[in-house]
């Protein structure tokens, strides 16, 4: 289906000559921190496909932007993950039920890495399926709990 990342992470001129060699679309993951990123290797012709993270592209609004540009440019995306927590697995559950997601994402279920997730309730996967839910936010509530008992230290700011 793709090969990802094959080159170095910074280089999407050479992946742009790699793609212009191979019919197997190429998968930019770590070339692509933004959408100046994505934009600049997708007219370069260096993929075929964009592995959007939502940790490592900064955020959802960032993600998103790559993911409407993707799609106005017919480049599928799918969403990986860096090992979130379950209160990051949320944001990717939620952000794969965008339209130009069109490829299975690695999204896991919490019990894959996690004894316990801080989340309610946990992330679960049936058939090779998540269900979404549809409460407003992340649509999962923090185990605040559970997220206290492994605090190891907290600081609390305020606006001046
Ligand atoms: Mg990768």
């Amino acid at each position: 289906m793709m090969i990802e990342q094959p080159l170095a992470h910074d280089d999407i001129i050479d992946h742009a000559s790699l793609q212009k060699r191979l019919k197997t679309p190429i998968c930019l993951d770590e070339s692509i921190h933004s959408l100046e990123d994505a934009r600049k290797a997708i007219e370069m012709g260096s993929c075929g496909i964009i592995n959007i993270k939502v940790g490592r592209v900064g955020g959802l609004t960032e993600a998103r932007r790559i993911h409407d540009y993707c799609v106005e440019k017919e480049i599928p995306v799918w969403c990986g993950g860096m090992l979130e927590s379950g209160i990051g697995r949320a944001h990717n559950v939620a952000i794969t039920t965008l339209p130009g997601f069109t490829l299975p994402g690695d999204t896991a279920a919490s019990s894959r890495y996690w004894e316990r997730d801080l989340i309610e309730p946990e992330v679960t996967v049936t058939n090779g399926v998540i269900h979404v839910p549809e409460k407003a936010g992340i649509g999962y509530e923090p185990n605040r709990e559970l997220i206290e008992q492994f605090t190891l230290y907290s600081e609390t700011f305020r606006a001046s």
